[in-house]
């Protein structure tokens, strides 16, 4: 891999559809040379290259085209809507392909340990060591890294096994198990259904703080905007994200339609008050009194953005968010020369590509000013 600069008019840390749409449009708005991408990861492909090796491209919401050179034009149309395809190599790919089409200026693998202010922008240091600077930032390191498992009283004491989303691998593994998921998102649906059905004698139980709301099978247009407006709001007023998918209920797919009316969705139950050595209690509620011994934990709480590294700068407002700003909220509003994609509202691949588009437009009409 080709060493970073030590300095340059742009820096972009994050290589998955956020900063890869960023990096395109840096380019489009003429900052061809002025600006590198940095990621972490040793190969193209973003958080997709780690996804569960059971999600398939069709089985994802929908990963949106990247500007200018779309999925099915780079994988063609029968691998596209092959239903077995996985995701974790399917989308990677095309983000390889997309890397040297447009010969972005991505640098792999290098990881961002820290971001702090000099007199004339930004020092970057990696974890190695080598310092870059720049006059402005792009940040899209995404949510992958930084799973979220609430603490419930009794975590520490639970004698068998706890996992999270992003630690998953497959069914297989429960055969035979107790399994208490957590979660009311898309992700949580779907691994409890997919558990229910391909682990041999597995029991599945599902617990999540909200009841889960089901939709219509598709995001409509209008419901994805509403979505994405509320999450919008929260970051502008300095509150953390919540998630674009949280907010719009769940999808009412085939899948799930299936899993209902066999039953496997049936039992939800509300939030559990602490974790016990054998399961999980409840102390209050219509449950109070109530106890549930399972095997295994598995979270499927969501995730938080991967900003560590950007604490050095204080970002962070009494709402223990960033306030954020402009168009489409990518602007820090205490400091415009760094922008946020792939945060908020803009975390979908869809998101993503709007605000890489939105940033790079901030970004360049900074540096011309
Ligand atoms: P990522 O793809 O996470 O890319 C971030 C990159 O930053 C990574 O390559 C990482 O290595 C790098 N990085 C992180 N920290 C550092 C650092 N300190 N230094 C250098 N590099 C760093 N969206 C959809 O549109 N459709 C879906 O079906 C869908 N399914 C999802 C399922 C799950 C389980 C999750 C968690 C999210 C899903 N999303 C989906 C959301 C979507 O994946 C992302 O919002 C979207 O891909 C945008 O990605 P990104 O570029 O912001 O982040």
């Amino acid at each position: 891999a080709s060493r970073p600069l030590p300095d340059s008019d742009v820096l972009v840390i994050g290589g998955g559809q956020a900063g890869l749409s960023g990096a395109y449009y840096l380019q489009h708005f003429g900052l061809t040379g002025r600006y590198q991408l940095l990621d972490a990861a040793a190969h193209p492909g973003g958080a997709w290259q780690f996804r569960w090796p059971t999600l398939t491209l069709a089985g994802a919401n929908r990963v949106h085209d990247l500007p200018g050179f779309g999925l099915i034009e780079a994988l063609g149309e029968s691998e596209v809507h092959d239903g077995t395809v996985k995701a974790s190599s399917a989308v990677p790919r095309y983000y390889s392909m997309y890397e040297d089409k447009f010969s972005l200026a991505v640098h792999r693998p290098f990881r961002v340990r820290s971001v702090r202010r000099d007199d004339t922008g930004f020092v970057t240091t990696l974890s190695d060591g080598f310092d870059i600077t720049s006059r402005t930032l792009i940040n899209a390191t995404g949510t992958w890294e930084r799973p979220f498992v609430p603490h419930v009283p009794g975590i520490e004491e639970f004698a068998g096994r706890q996992l999270h989303t992003h630690d998953y691998s497959g069914p297989a593994e429960f055969a035979g198990k107790r399994i208490l998921v957590v979660g009311a998102g898309i992700s949580a649906v779907q691994l409890l259904i997919e558990i229910a059905r391909n682990a041999p004698g597995a029991q599945t139980f599902w617990t999540s703080r909200t009841e889960p709301t089901f939709g219509s099978p598709d995001f409509s247009p209008d419901r994805g905007r509403e979505a994405v407006a509320r999450v919008e709001q929260r970051v502008r007023a300095g509150l953390p994200p919540t998630s674009v998918v949280s907010v719009t209920g769940l999808p009412l797919t085939p899948a799930i339609a299936d899993a209902r009316a066999d039953g496997i969705l049936s039992d939800w139950r509300p939030m559990f008050g602490r974790i016990t050595p054998t399961g999980v209690a409840w102390d209050c509620g219509a449950l109070a009194g109530k106890t549930l011994d399972v095997d295994v934990i598995f979270w499927n709480t969501g995730f938080r953005s991967s900003l560590d590294h950007l604490s050095p700068l204080r970002l962070r407002g009494p709402g223990g968010g960033i306030v954020m700003t402009g168009r489409l909220a990518t602007t820090v509003e205490s400091d415009p020369r760094i922008q946020l994609i792939g945060y908020g509202p803009s975390a979908s691949t869809i998101g993503a590509n709007r605000a890489g588009r939105e940033a790079a437009r901030n970004i360049a009409a900074f540096l011309a000013a």
